[in-house]
This record gives structure tokens, C-alpha cells and sequence, in this order.
């Protein structure tokens, strides 16, 4: 069957998005984001991918959050969203903000990983032929490489800008030393860093005591969070055990064995404070980090329209009281 051509809802900035200032920059992101680190792979039908990305684009997300080895398989999920960027969101490119990244393997051989010019340079140019692009709004390092010299990765970073192939450039999963060195190089050669992305959520708060929160702001960047949820976790998925087809069933980057009734004890106390504000626990998840003012962008995974459509209303309220906030302390005793 084919599908009736895509049109955006004409609303679709009215929706609730609201969007925050990237560091010192030009740019305006979503609150939230999409990543399609899981869920848009050749493994996925591409109708259920396709609906999560048009529901995503129809309520005000203009970010979606890509790197060269998402899938499955590798460099899939960058297909998929080649396929849909070229039958449905060409005529929309302006208003998206479109991500990559290279630094895990990608393949095989010395040269499809890590930090290298050579890897960089060739990752990217095979992500702009998946996506179907001439050039990405951000491409990231994503991840510290500490046998490349700091200077050849960021070297590469601004030299792929000059070239076109990138507008900014970011950095995730750095440490903060070598981040407040990349935070210099690449402004003393005009090629700002636009964004540090990190794993943050209310049970993994490794960016607060690491002092990357702070230093991201401090240097002029942006910061995005990812895996929001816990990949599941701070949501109500796993309040009466692991559902098929749910990431945990899976058991590769998300082990059932974490689902210990422990966790499940605090995730339904967390649960009662978040219908107490009225909220869905994804809601309140995403609203915990959203209420702090130095993260631009909360980055969700969503295996559904229905998903994206709850997680998406943790915008409405992200006022926490000094209570509520102590008691979800209490509660993960971070
Ligand atoms: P989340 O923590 O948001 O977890 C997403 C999963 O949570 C979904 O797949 C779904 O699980 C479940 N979920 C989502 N919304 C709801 C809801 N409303 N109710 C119930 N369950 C829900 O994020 P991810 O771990 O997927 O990471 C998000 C993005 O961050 C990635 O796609 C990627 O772009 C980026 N990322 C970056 C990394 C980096 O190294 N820079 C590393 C990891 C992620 P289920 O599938 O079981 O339905």
C-alpha cells in the first residue's frame, strides 16, 4: 500500500514544545529531543519508526539524535532516517536539527573507531550518504579517545566544519579535563563547541559530581541528557514485571537481572509522587532534569507514538517542590 505524502500539521509549534538557548550560541532546541539509538533499525518496521518521527516533527521536536552505529544493524537507524528525510522531510529540513556521531565501532579493521582524522572523516561522509544529506546540523565526538592525541579529534571537528559537512560540532561522554581543553581549542580556532551530551537522569547523576554540568555551562556549551528514562526504568514499563518485547526482554544493553525488586520498591514510591503532581513517572523523570536550567535538551527514546505522546508532556510542569525533590531523594539516596 502506499502512503499518502507527509504534511506536517500546521500547528505544529503551538503543540507545547517550548525551546531553550544552546550555550552561547545561535540555536534554539527543543526541550526534547528524539534519539534513535534503539527502535529504527532494519529490525524495526519501518511504519512504527516512520510514526514515532512524524509524531515527533507534528508536536514540535526539530532535534533528532543520531550516530553512525545505531540500529540494528550498524548505520540502519541512519537508513531509516534517510529513507523517511527523503520521502516525507525534505521539504522541512530547515526547521531540523539533524545529529550524528563517530567514536564506537562502526568497522572492522584499525580504522572504524575511536578518535582518528581517518575514522572521523570517513564515518561522516558514509552518514551523510545513509541520511540521504549534504551536511548534518551537529556532529559529535562520542567518546574520549585517550590513545588519539585531544588535538588530531578536534582538529578534525573544525576542519569538518570549514568544509561544510557540519554547522557545529559537540562532544559527548567526555571527561572534564579534556573537555575544558576542547572547549578552548575549538574556540580559539572559531569553531565553538556547541554541546556536551551525557548520560543524566534522577538515578545516574554522574554529570553533577563529575563537575561537567557546571563546566558545560561555564564554558559557553550547551548540554543534552540521554537515556532520560533510565532506558526504561523511571517509567511504569517494569512495575509488574519485564514485558515482552520491552528492552529489558531484549537483555543486551538493558540486563533484566538490574530489574531487582529493590529497584521495583523505590521506581513505585517514585511512581505515587508522580501521580501526586498528576504526572506519569516518564513525565516526571524528564521534568526532574528539565527543571534545571544549565540542560538545553532532554534526549528520549521512544518504542512508540504513545510513548513519545506521555514523555512529551513532562514540558507542562517542571517545577519541583524543595519536598518533592528531597523525597525523591530520600527515595534513591543518590
Ligand atoms: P530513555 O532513557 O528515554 O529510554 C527509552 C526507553 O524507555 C524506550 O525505548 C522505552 O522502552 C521506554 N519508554 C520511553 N518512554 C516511555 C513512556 N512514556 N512510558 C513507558 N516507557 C517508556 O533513552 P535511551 O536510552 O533510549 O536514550 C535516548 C537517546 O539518547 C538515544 O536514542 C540516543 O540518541 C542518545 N544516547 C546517547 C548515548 C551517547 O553515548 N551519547 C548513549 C545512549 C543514548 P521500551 O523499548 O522497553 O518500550
Amino acid at each position: 500500500m502506499v502512503n499518502p505524502p507527509y504534511r506536517a500539521v500546521d500547528d505544529r509549534y503551538e503543540a507545547g514544545m517550548q525551546y531553550s538557548r544552546c550555550g552561547r550560541s545561535g540555536i534554539l532546541l527543543p526541550k526534547i529531543s528524539l534519539g534513535l539509538w534503539h527502535n529504527f533499525g532494519d529490525v524495526n518496521p519501518l511504519s512504527e519508526s516512520r510514526d514515532i518521527l512524524f509524531y515527533a516533527f507534528d508536536h514540535g521536536i526539530t532535534c533528532f539524535d543520531l550516530a553512525n552505529n545505531y540500529g540494528p544493524s550498524y548505520g540502519s537507524a541512519e537508513e531509516t532516517f534517510g529513507r523517511i528525510m527523503q520521502s516525507s522531510f525534505r521539504p522541512y529540513r530547515d526547521e531540523i536539527i539533524i545529529t550524528t556521531k563517530a567514536g564506537y565501532d562502526m568497522w572492522p579493521g584499525p580504522y572504524g573507531n575511536w578518535g582518528s582524522r581517518k575514522y572521523l572523516f570517513a564515518s561522516l561522509d558514509q552518514s551523510l550518504r545513509r541520511m540521504n544529506l549534504d551536511y548534518v546540523d551537529i556532529f559529535y565526538s562520542h567518546r574520549y579517545d585517550k590513545d588519539t592525541p585531544l588535538e588530531e579529534t578536534l582538529q578534525a571537528l573544525v576542519d569538518i566544519v570549514r568544509m561544510g559537512k557540519a554547522l557545529y560540532v559537540g562532544i559527548s561522554r567526555w571527561p572534564a579535563e579534556a573537555t575544558e581543553f576542547a572547549a578552548r581549542y575549538l574556540r580559539e580556532r572559531d569553531v565553538p563547541c556547541l554541546i556536551y551530551q551525557g548520560r543524566y537522569n534522577m538515578i545516574d547523576r554522574g554529570v553533577e559530581s563529575s563537575g561537567i554540568l557546571d563546566l558545560a555551562k561555564r564554558c559557553g556549551m550547551g548540554f543534552t541528557a540521554f537515556s532520560p528514562l533510565e532506558q526504561g526504568i523511571l517509567t511504569n514499563r517494569y512495575l509488574h514485571g519485564i514485558p515482552e518485547g520491552s528492552r529489558a526482554s531484549k537483555a543486551k544493553f538493558l540486563k533484566p537481572e538490574t530489574i531487582t525488586p529493590e529497584l521495583i520498591a523505590k521506581i513505585t514510591q517514585l511512581n505515587t509522587i508522580a501521580s501526586d503532581r498528576g504526572q506519569t513517572l516518564a513525565q516526571m523523570a524528564v521534568a526532574w532534569l528539565l527543571k534545571d536550567d544549565r540542560v538545553t535538551s532532554v534526549i528520549v527514546g521512544s518504542s512508540s507514538s504513545r510513548q513519545l505522546a506521555d514523555t512529551i508532556r513532562s514540558v507542562d510542569n517542571t517545577a519541583f517542590s524543595p519536598a518533592e525533590l528531597s523525597a525523591i531523594d530520600t527515595i534513591l539516596n543518590p
